[in-house]
């Protein structure tokens, strides 16, 4: 085709512009439209965003590793030794021999027998779900579980129970009710990506062993940051080697990408036979499982990363709290400030772009409608003075939001 006969006003797109048009319309009309934007600078706590520099306190690398110098350095060995791509799905020939390394590293910290990568951990939560449920099961998920085990859960065509909020009370009445299914699956976010708060594990575990069914934790917040050695959240509540599938993240905290599974080598074994999204989609590249390998020996060689992380996050809350703010009973690092309609919400995210914080408003559908909010998220690197900046800013921006 010639290029002058790429008219994009042609008859030929008429319909689907003309429904893009009409969608874009309404996103923009309820303040709910979002647009990209380009990152100069890694992720650290000062970033360069389309060539204005920003204090950064939203991003995932809670422990600032996605920018340290040893593990980039073990990356880019990788990189010369086994070039950019992995070239092939893993169980073609794309399975470096990288991945064995990192996968028994992950049960390792994860104190689990086994454990496998995915491309990422969208693609585990999807993958895992979705070739371990079907139409003869039931899961049970939270309200609040992120979207890539909802959508897990469609794929699977299994029965699924969406109960309220960690109430137990809920989730107990309907594994009551679910004797006739073969498989019973509870599954939950061990710590909630947009309220910060924390599913009670111990509770959840002694429900899945009175009435018979499979546990898997979602902990794609909590590897690196929960628990005395920053193993997660099994960890942090005394419960190691008692969940059935044990999901995560290397994207996070973790400062690369993928998502793993860790539990049982039955369990890998199966997957890596039946979960689509492991069995269809290209290995990673060597340089990202290299970083994966150093990040996790740097966390299970130095406990400061996730103490100064620790530090700041109970700075920061306090601080919010104080001047009036609504954290919603956070018990982490994810810190949102509750504000409510999408119009405010925004115009506390310009107030503070403004300001030189980053800091994107989260809306729906991401959240329930009237619950937007902005999340913060600080990392172990900033200063004293980075934070005691951004509480400024808010404090100021505290009167601007009342108009
Ligand atoms: C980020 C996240 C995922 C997805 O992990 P990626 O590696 O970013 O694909 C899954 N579950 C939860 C709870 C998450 O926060």
């Amino acid at each position: 085709m010639k290029l002058e006969t790429l008219n994009l006003n042609s008859r030929h797109f008429e319909r689907l512009t003309s429904y893009l048009d009409k969608e874009l319309f309404r996103l923009k009309k309820y303040n709910l439209h979002r647009v990209l934007r380009a990152v100069e600078s890694p992720q650290s706590p000062e970033v360069i965003i389309e060539g204005k520099r920003f204090l950064l306190l939203s991003s995932n690398n809670y422990l600032g590793l996605a920018n340290h110098p040893y593990i980039k350095k073990k990356s880019v060995e990788a990189l010369k030794k086994y070039g950019t791509g992995s070239g092939a799905s893993r169980l073609i020939s794309g399975n470096t021999a990288l991945y064995n390394s990192l996968e028994k590293k992950i049960a390792g910290f994860k104190r689990c027998e086994s454990s496998l990568v995915f491309s990422s951990g969208y693609a585990a939560n999807i993958g895992t779900i979705s070739s371990l449920a079907g139409k003869n099961d039931i899961i049970f998920s939270d309200k609040l579980n992120n979207a890539s085990i909802v959508d897990g859960c469609r794929l699977s065509r299994a029965e699924t129970l969406i109960y309220p909020h960690k109430n137990l009370k809920v989730l107990e009445k309907g594994l009551w009710e679910a004797k006739k299914y073969q498989k019973r699956i509870i599954i939950t976010d061990s710590i909630f990506s947009m309220d910060g708060d924390l599913a009670p594990l111990p509770e959840i575990l002694e429900l899945s062993e009175k009435y018979n069914a499979i546990l898997m934790v979602d902990d794609a917040h909590a590897t690196g940051v929960l628990g005395k050695n920053g193993r997660g959240s099994a960890e942090y509540f005394g419960i190691e080697g008692k969940i059935d599938i044990y999901m995560g993240t290397l994207s996070k905290a973790l400062g690369s990408i993928g998502g793993f599974i860790a539990g049982s080598g039955k369990l890998t074994d199966y997957l890596i036979n039946r979960a689509r999204s492991f069995i269809y989609s290209t290995g990673l590249p060597p340089s990202s499982l290299a970083a994966s390998i150093a990040a996790i020996e740097t966390i299970e060689s130095n406990l400061n990363f996730k103490e100064k992380l620790w530090r700041n996050v109970n700075f920061l809350k306090a601080g919010f709290d104080s001047m009036g703010y609504d954290t919603m009973n956070t018990k982490t690092q994810i810190i949102p400030v509750l504000l409510g309609s999408e119009r405010k919400t925004m115009k506390a995210m310009s107030y503070l772009y403004d300001n030189g914080i980053f800091i994107p408003g989260i809306r729906p559908p991401t959240v329930p409608n009237g619950k937007s909010r902005l999340r913060v998220t600080p990392m172990a690197n900033h200063t004293a003075k980075d934070l005691e900046h951004v509480l400024e800013v808010f404090r100021k921006m505290k009167k601007i939001l009342h108009h």
